[in-house]
């Protein structure tokens, strides 16, 4: 096994797909396990006008990366977490439950055979995008007989255009993106599909991002589109406890780990209030696509609050340089987050 590397330009990466030499695929029954599966060449896919998640959404994803890091290994970070988040994912939208090991293992066939496609080290990431959706034919609403399940993946820069600079957001009140009790604690596809208008909104007005409040009364802060939201004040750091209609992000998790075991900040999962927000020294957010990017203004009812003076804040600095860090092999990964694609150092 070596390390050469396809022929991309790795300084001009953004995020965007690249298409690679292949991707995973199995396929499963509704009463059926998930096994087998193999690698088959990148490409379209063909799907019945009927498919169950065409008509009727019955699909799930996720994502997370794979990293080339200081001692030239290839590994995953908190792959465990990605895959009981996938098994949880699938068994609330009537998916056939996929067994963490399964999943895993189609993960690491697929970034194997895709190694040259890994940015070097210092140069971004590789995203891996797992997705499984019901294939079967419905007319009448229920969970179709069968269903397909793909690994791809594609190298990756940064998520926001320009690089990392301070977010710009709104705290929306006009649309919530998930209610208690609902599936915004699962990864379903439908959940991009409501925040999809209001971030095509607030980006028309100049804005990054939206901010959700909770759907009960409005008052808690909860998340982004894709993003989990941390606030810093006087020196702690708080998120929002999951309460159901927040996604329980692995980005999220490690932050609050990293802050507590790590950097010996205290760490609060608690209610967030609108003020609570609005009085923060610092905002930031977190997720495998935009690791932690700091939040520079946000905008309610018209009026615009600052933190860090738009900038990135010391608390904010010190959780995404040492989470980097981390991924990359730079320090100890006190926690066995790590796991080894291809070992060398
Ligand atoms: C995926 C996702 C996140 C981030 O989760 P990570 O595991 O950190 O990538 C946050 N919010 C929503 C709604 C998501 O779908």
């Amino acid at each position: 096994m070596n390390l050469n590397k396809v022929d991309i330009d790795w300084d001009k990466l953004g995020f965007d797909a690249v298409e690679t030499r292949s991707m995973f695929i199995a396929t499963c029954s509704i009463d059926g396990e998930w096994t087998g599966g193999s690698l088959m060449p990148y490409g379209k896919i063909e799907l019945s006008p009927a498919a169950g998640v065409l008509n009727y959404g019955q699909g799930v994803f996720e994502g997370t990366k794979a990293f080339h890091t200081s001692k030239d290994n290839i590994v995953l970070f908190r792959i465990d977490r990605n895959a009981k988040r996938m098994a949880w994912s699938t068994k609330r939208m009537c998916i056939p439950q996929m067994d963490p090991d399964f999943f895993i293992q189609a993960v690491m066939e697929t970034v194997k055979d895709n190694l040259d496609y890994v940015p070097p080290y210092g140069k971004g990431s590789m995203y891996i995008r797992p997705i499984v959706w019901g294939t079967a034919p419905a007319l009448g609403v229920r969970a179709v007989a069968e269903y397909t399940f793909i690994v791809f993946v594609s190298p990756v820069g940064s998520y926001f255009k320009g690089g990392v600079k301070p977010l710009n957001l709104k705290v929306e009140t006009n649309y919530h993106r998930a209610a208690p009790r609902g599936i915004g604690n699962a990864k379903a596809i439908g959940n991009y599909s409501a925040s999809l208008y209001p971030l095509t909104m607030a980006k028309k007005e100049g804005f990054d991002e939206v901010i959700y409040l909770d759907s009960v009364d409005g008052e808690r802060v909860e998340e982004l589109g894709s993003a989990n939201l941390f606030i810093c004040k006087d020196g702690i750091i708080k998120t929002p406890k999951l309460s159901g209609s927040i996604l329980d992000g692995v980005t999220r998790d490690s932050v609050c780990r990293i802050a507590s075991d790590i950097l010996g900040i205290q760490v609060e999962e608690t209610d967030i209030y609108l003020r609570d927000m609005l009085e923060a020294d610092e905002v930031f957010c977190t997720g495998t696509a935009v690791i932690v990017t700091p939040v520079g203004r946000i905008t309610y009812e018209g009026q615009v609050h600052e933190f860090a003076h738009g900038g990135i804040g010391p608390i904010t600095n010190k959780c995404k340089e040492t989470l980097t860090a981390l991924q990359r092999q730079e320090i100890n990964d006190p926690f066995g987050w790590l796991h080894s694609v291809i070992k060398k150092g």
